[in-house]
């Protein structure tokens, strides 16, 4: 395949961090910005996924500098829609992350929280690039707003109290980062290895401030330094985000497309709870652009779509299709079954990372990926793990773990990370003495397995 610099495609961004940090509020604060503007043409809300074409980060980066416009060679940028670890953890392919750059996103008044640590823990094991927002700065004493504007011309018209109290609230942050073994420091001070030292962003997902620095930043530090990962292969890379029933079309899966092209009738191969799952895709479509709602579909067809790209497809027999699975193309010189080995072999890795523990709890979870980050932070907790499955729980499966009542009762736990328990299975567990935790935190999850066992030692 021919690759150049004068190709890239568009980065993938996703957006982590603690619960209330403003994850969701600063995704519409980037998103609305732009569109309410009007002026920023061509922004598209995607399945799953917001595209910002070069010509929207232009206008929404002018204000930062006076030097001219920003010279984008990127065509555009795809922001994940849904922030937190789910989105992250699925957008992997062959243990590596299909995110190009993430956004930590930190709450400048708490500093780092648990749930903070345990992102910073997956973009390390992931060897993911992320930048920090640091939010809610007009939430300090005496914060006069400049709403959208970028941030150091807002920091300087702020009274001396407010200049001082953010100055020790960063070195607080950077000190925490330091504790972390990382390296912190504001972007505009960042004149480092950039790549080395994260880069602390200052926003407001209330007033918008901040926000063109952050997008600038984004764009720069990808053209920059993934020129290599970005140029655009025909090698199709895409990952299945969600599945879903949608009225009319049945059961659907929402991917995203990082690289390559997808045609109407191409030949699909992806993951299924009951093995992997060959079908033909009947349609690709993208939600219809803002203007155009009084179109009575709510979905444009396309006959094939280039990277990057959130898409919904859809097509026969996806029910059992499981969210972080890889998708494949069957080429034409490929062979079926060999591409059905090769999907279902992610599923196996997962099998085979854990060590099967004579005595060891149960794990379960919705997706790949959250099953392999919750396995991941359960080894490195030193928690042992007697077997895994994927998808709701079923009675078969309160079953299994049953079996550790006899062994190691403080270890007859199943941990649900994200899953539906049937009530069925949650019925005989209750029946036989199998604790079932359910939460979509992982470490949650954790301290209710830590309280448990503790419990039942004494
Ligand atoms: P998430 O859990 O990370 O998605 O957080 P949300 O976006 O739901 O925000 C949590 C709370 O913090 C909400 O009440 C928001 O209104 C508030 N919030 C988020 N960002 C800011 C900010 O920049 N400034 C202020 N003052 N409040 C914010
Ligand atoms: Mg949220």
């Amino acid at each position: 395949a021919a690759r150049s610099e004068d190709d890239l495609r568009s980065p993938i961004c996703c957006i982590l961090g603690h619960v209330d940090v403003g994850k969701t509020l600063l995704l519409d604060k980037i998103r609305q910005t732009n569109v309410q503007a009007g002026e920023a043409g061509g922004i598209t809300q995607q399945i799953g996924a917001t595209y910002f074409p070069a010509e929207a980060i232009v206008k929404k980066t002018a204000s930062l500098s006076d030097k001219g416009k920003m010279n984008i060679k990127v065509p555009g940028l795809l922001i994940i829609d849904t922030p937190g670890h789910e989105s992250f953890t699925n957008l992997r392919s062959r243990g590596s992350s299909l995110c190009d750059i993430a956004i930590l996103v930190v709450d400048i008044m708490h500093g780092l929280e648990p749930q903070t640590l345990e992102s910073l823990r997956l973009l390390r094991d992931r060897k993911a690039s992320f930048i920090v927002a640091l939010n809610k700065v007009d939430r300090m004493y005496g914060w006069l707003p400049r709403p959208n504007g970028p941030f150091r011309a807002s920091l300087k018209v702020q009274p001396q109290a407010t200049q001082d109290e953010f100055a020790m609230r960063v070195a607080r942050t950077i000190t925490e980062f330091a504790e972390q073994g990382l390296n912190a420091e504001l972007y505009y001070n960042n004149k480092k290895d950039v790549r080395k030292v994260v880069s602390l962003v200052p926003v407001s997902a209330v007033t918008g401030e901040g926000i063109p620095d952050l997008l600038g930043l984004l764009v720069g530090l990808t053209q920059k330094h993934m020129t290599n990962s970005l140029m655009y292969l025909s090698e199709l890379a895409c990952t299945v985000l969600e599945v879903k029933a949608i009225e009319g079309l049945g059961m659907t899966i929402d991917v995203v497309l990082s690289n390559g092209v997808l045609h109407e009738g191409d030949r699909i191969v992806l993951c299924g709870l009951d093995g992997a799952i060959v079908t033909t895709v009947r349609a690709l479509l993208t939600p219809q652009p803002m203007r155009e709602l009084r179109i009575k579909s709510a979905y444009v067809h396309h006959k094939s779509i280039k990277a990057a790209m959130g898409i919904k497809i859809c097509a026969p027999d996806l029910e059992k299709a499981i969210a972080g699975s890889r998708l494949l193309v069957v080429g034409p010189d490929d062979d079926e079954e060999s591409l059905m080995e090769e999907v279902m072999s992610d599923i196996a890795t997962l099998h085979k990372m854990v060590k099967k523990s004579p005595r060891g709890v149960w794990v379960q979870a919705s997706t790949l990926g959250s099953l392999e980050a919750l396995l991941e932070f359960l080894s490195v907790s030193k928690v042992p793990v007697f077997d895994i499955s994927i998808g709701p729980v079923h009675k078969k499966d309160v079953t299994r773990a049953s079996t550790m009542l006899e062994k190691a009762p403080d270890m007859a736990v199943m941990l649900c990370f994200d899953v539906k328990v049937e009530k069925e299975a949650q019925d005989l567990a209750d029946e036989v003495g199998v604790k079932i935790f359910k939460a979509d935190i992982i470490y949650h999850l954790f301290d209710a397995y830590q309280a448990h066992a503790a419990s039942i030692v004494e």
